[in-house]
């Protein structure tokens, strides 16, 4: 490595009360706790660290935060970087768990816990210090940076995309590291270079005007076995999607991002572990490997399911309505509005015209190519502080879902992403954390990644 770990760690100190006053502000973006002093303060950080900033609000939603900061003179100013990160945090409950106090950031055997601290908070303050570090050394910052902050991460970025599409020309760059990152349970450093998309429905079904006494069921259907025929009818019991079309649309993985996700491995007695799972893998009786499944297809789950009678002992009755949440993990080429026309013909088809559909909500999926150039130079970068290529593992699609996919539309570039997350680091849970050695080493990373992008 060649930056001086010293200085890193200068930074590092002198703006930690900063930092911590930072993690104090509880951004609860649901429950619209301290948005505006939140924002506030993130426009002060990215000005004290000497970059330019504009609050966006114009379009409704929590403010986005525009962040600056000019190439200097030795530096390419043909070169622009765009992070993402957010300043809204998960709520904190449930209290109880909480080992500290979960808006208090407190410092324990290297382990820094604060709710926000891995999700999102830690990963923006690390990428103004790498900043600050360039900029004071002789060579100043190698390219531009831009910052894009936003405060509804937690709740769906449901304003995001109208955001990107106005202000593109602003988030101009040639490549967008994203908001979270870090090593997986094996310590490997992981950078994920996509997302899965969503399509998340109401199912809802309603057969009486009141509830019967179960007598007649000798005579009428009730709302509970109508949708579990229809739920039942989505998928066969080799795990096969049964809806028409629903795999029509996936589009083929580049063989780079095929080779990539062979050499994942995944290992399924360490999940069952961690689960306590009673049943192999549903890939098992698939065509496909838990790890392609994991980064290629599409899912379809059963989140929840409510109706009727379910507290202690009896009660015999017909239960007059029944709902269930229904998620689909969608892959890049899937529409989750094709998706919703594709399940309401499946329903009409097999006689369910009476069982309700409503997409709550949907987005698509996003996969950057990860022999782009800027996904390549994040990897470099990556292996100078984290070692070499068995330490660093690039993962074309991560099977969670994130905004991503307004990202490629709208810019047109390829996304990465870098942090200092760790696998125990229970973001959206209580006991929230970072290990100190992550964050530093995180921040080496962010120096070496500008480094080495001015000339990519
Ligand atoms: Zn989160």
């Amino acid at each position: 490595m060649q930056t001086s770990s010293n200085s890193v760690k200068t930074i590092i100190d002198k703006r930690k009360k900063e930092f911590f006053d930072y993690l104090r502000l509880d951004s609860v973006s649901t429950q619209n706790r301290s948005i505006e002093p939140t924002v506030k303060y993130v426009t002060e950080l990215i000005s004290s660290t000497g970059g330019d900033f504009q609050v966006l609000d114009d379009l409704g939603g929590n403010p986005v935060v525009y962040g600056f900061f000019k190439a200097g003179p030795k530096g390419n100013a043909d070169k622009t970087v765009l992070f993402y990160n957010h300043y809204d945090v998960q709520p904190e409950d449930p209290l109880d768990e909480w080992e500290t106090d979960p808006f208090d950031p407190t410092v324990i055997d290297g382990k820094l816990f604060c709710r926000g601290v891995t999700d999102n908070k830690a990963n923006f303050i690390l990428r103004l210090y790498a900043i600050e570090y360039l900029m004071q050394s002789e060579e100043g910052l190698p390219c531009n940076v831009k910052f894009l902050v936003e405060g509804e991460e937690e709740n769906g970025s449901p304003n995001l995309d109208a955001y990107l599409k106005k202000y593109a020309d602003l988030f101009k760059s040639d490549g967008c590291i994203w908001e979270f990152g870090g090593k997986n349970e094996k310590e490997q450093f992981v950078i994920e270079t996509g997302v899965k998309g969503m399509a998340y429905f109401d199912v809802f079904v309603e057969s009486a005007d009141v509830d019967i006494h179960s007598s007649l069921g000798a005579v009428v259907d009730n709302a509970a076995w109508r949708l579990t025929h229809a739920l039942a009818s989505l998928r066969d019991k080799h795990n096969h999607v049964l809806v028409d079309g629903f795999y029509d649309d996936i589009e083929q993985p580049s063989a780079s991002a095929q080779q990539a996700v062979k050499e994942k491995k995944v290992s399924q007695d360490k999940i069952a572990a961690i689960y306590g799972l009673k049943h192999p893998f549903i890939t098992e009786q698939l065509d496909w490997t838990a790890e392609e499944a994991l980064a290629f297809y599409p899912t379809m789950t059963i989140c929840g399911l409510l109706s009727g009678y379910t507290d202690e002992g009896t009660k015999t009755v017909l239960p007059r309505k029944a709902s269930a949440k229904l998620d689909c993990r969608l892959v890049p080429g899937q529409d989750p509005l094709k998706i919703e026309q594709l399940l309401r013909q499946h329903l009409d088809k097999n006689g369910f015209a009476d069982v309700k559909l409503d997409l709550l909500k949907g987005s698509k999926a996003f996969r950057s190519d990860i022999d782009h150039p800027f996904v390549q130079t994040v990897k470099e970068s990556a292996e100078e502080v984290y070692g070499t290529s068995s330490e660093v593992v690039l993962s074309p699609t991560n099977p969670g879902t994130g905004p991503m996919f307004s990202f490629g539309e709208h810019l047109g570039i390829p996304v990465a992403s870098s942090g200092c997350g760790h696998a125990e680091g229970k973001a959206h849970a209580p006991n929230e954390s970072i290990r100190l050695t992550d964050f530093e080493q995180g921040t080496h990373h962010m120096v070496e990644f500008l480094k080495k992008f001015k000339d990519a």
